[in-house]
């Protein structure tokens, strides 16, 4: 019997997502139930997103979780390299094999003539997608067009009519019409690979054998499954996993919950408990207790008891098992992962230079830096009342203000004092009028520590959050108010 291989395959452009995470848990469960292999890919061909950081990111907050990969691009393994970036020769070989076979051929369109296509098949309400107007061009002319050096790009072949078969491992069969796909890009005119070649062909030749993704994916299947026809490959086995939802239903997204994994480090929540509410996602232990571990959760994993309903992910719910966990901890443990979480030498080293100057006893240092120990403030209204500015001002400096910094990739004080700078030039305002809203709404103090530093120090997400926070209690931004201020936010570049 073949080993079963997973895989999970994240693209490095963001924080580490909580939903990357569940998937990864999942793909966990489902390899080391059956004795299998569990790989990690890093899936960085979106060069203009993917950086190393947040890579980084990616392993950082998932061995915080306790998930350990066999084979990935920090540990090594058989079938690297496990960066698609270092698999540019691979990529290149087969789609050379697809256009040999006419699977596949060059496309030379001019992005206007395509926009012009799309407008067309709009205004006639057609469903958007590639006329073919490329694909009747004989190799030979390809050919020389390709030598005397013009743009192009490779595209795939679809059927016109009839439908695709995907066989999901939860859902059973599930048609999709060949009339909703488009001849799909499979390399850019930069020589690079699109998510559909390069996951096919590095899932093949990793030896994956079952894929568990998120249902975002599941309309595009035909075009993976099209391509292991094409190559001839064996597909391996398809699951498309529920995707998490706030508890509005809504996909889960950042504006609604934190959706970084490292937020909820920060926070100070237990891994083993994080990793618990996201096995709870969808699945259920058979005895349906709520508090079980990783090594429970693997004896146990049935993928047949994954239901299909949107699972919720909900903080207050995560928080009340995340106090089941703490609670249940010899008291000695309990004091030592406090310790581990902030109050440890790394973290007072950060903090001790700003306060040390600022206080004449010991006593003193938690009434004044007690917010680099905590979640959410208790923000007083009274501390964002401004002399020039008006509500509305205020609120929209901070809205603005979020968004820069959410923004922003490399996390370090002149950054952070760049994007307010540009927000307060932007609005025509001096860093002197910004800045106390700042202060109100990171340290929840009239007076502190620097605040540049104190954002530094906690970090982006806390950070973000309290700025959330403090326009939330505000009264937030109104949907007339957030469509305003979008538009002056692209205006600022
Ligand atoms: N790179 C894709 C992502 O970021 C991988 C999806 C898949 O598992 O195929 O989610």
């Amino acid at each position: 019997m073949t080993t079963v291989r997973t895989r999970i395959a994240p693209s490095p452009t963001g924080d580490p997502h909580v939903g990357t995470a569940y998937i990864a848990l999942f793909n966990l469960c489902f390899a080391r139930q059956h004795g299998g292999q569990f790989i990690l890919r890093i899936e960085d061909t979106d060069q203009l997103r993917s950086t190393r950081e947040s890579e980084q990111q990616i392993y950082d907050a998932l061995r915080w979780l306790g998930i350990e990969w066999d084979e990935g691009p920090d540990v090594g393994g058989p079938h690297g390299p496990y960066r698609q970036s270092e698999r540019g020769e691979i990529y290149k070989k087969y789609s050379d094999e697809l256009v040999a076979k006419g699977h596949a051929f060059p496309c030379f369109c001019s992005a206007e003539r395509l926009d012009q296509v799309r407008a067309e098949q709009m205004a006639n309400k057609e469903t958007p997608r590639y006329d073919g107007h490329c694909m009747n061009i004989s190799a030979e002319t390809s050919q020389q067009r390709i030598a005397a050096g013009e743009s192009h790009v490779i595209r795939m072949k679809v059927p016109s009519e009839g439908v695709c078969q995907v066989n999901d491992m939860l859902r059973g069969t599930v048609e999709i019409g060949w009339d909703r796909m488009d001849m799909q890009v499979l390399m850019k005119a930069d020589g690079l690979p699109t998510y559909f070649l390069a996951n096919v062909v590095d899932d093949h030749l990793m030896g994956i054998t079952h894929v568990l993704r998120g249902e975002e994916w599941l309309p595009s299947a035909p075009k993976l499954i099209k391509l292991y026809e094409y190559f001839g490959w064996e597909q391996p086995q398809l699951c498309y996993m529920p995707l998490l939802r706030n508890p509005d239903k809504s996909k889960l997204s950042k504006r609604k919950n934190p959706t970084s994994v490292t937020f909820y480090e920060r926070m100070g929540f237990m891994p083993e408990a994080m990793l618990n509410y996201l096995g709870r996602m969808g699945w259920s232990i058979p005895d349906e207790r709520e508090k079980f571990t990783l090594a429970e959760m693997i004896e146990h994993f049935d993928i047949n008891r994954v239901s299909l309903g949107g699972p919720i992910f909900d903080v207050e719910k995560l928080s009340w098992l995340n106090g089941q966990w703490l609670r249940e901890l010899p008291v000695e443990q309990f004091a030592a992962e406090v310790q581990k979480w902030a109050f440890n030498p790394e973290y007072m080293m950060k903090i001790a230079p700003h306060v040390q100057q600022r206080v004449e006893t010991f006593s003193q240092i938690a009434p004044l830096a007690g917010f680099f120990f905590s979640g959410a403030l208790n923000l007083d209204p009274a501390l964002f009342e401004h002399k020039k500015l008006d509500g509305t001002q205020v609120r929209q400096v901070l809205q603005l203000t979020l968004w820069k910094l959410e923004a922003l990739r490399q996390w370090d004080k002149e950054r952070i004092t760049e994007c307010i700078q540009a927000v307060g030039g932007h609005l025509e305002l001096k860093l002197r009028d910004v800045m106390p809203l700042m202060f109100a709404s990171i340290t929840g103090q009239a007076s502190s520590v620097s605040v540049l530093d104190a954002m530094e120090i906690i970090g982006p997400d806390l950070t973000r959050f309290r700025l959330r926070q403090a326009l939330e209690l505000l009264g937030g931004a109104s949907k007339k108010e957030v469509k305003e201020w979008e538009k002056l936010f692209a205006a600022m570049g």
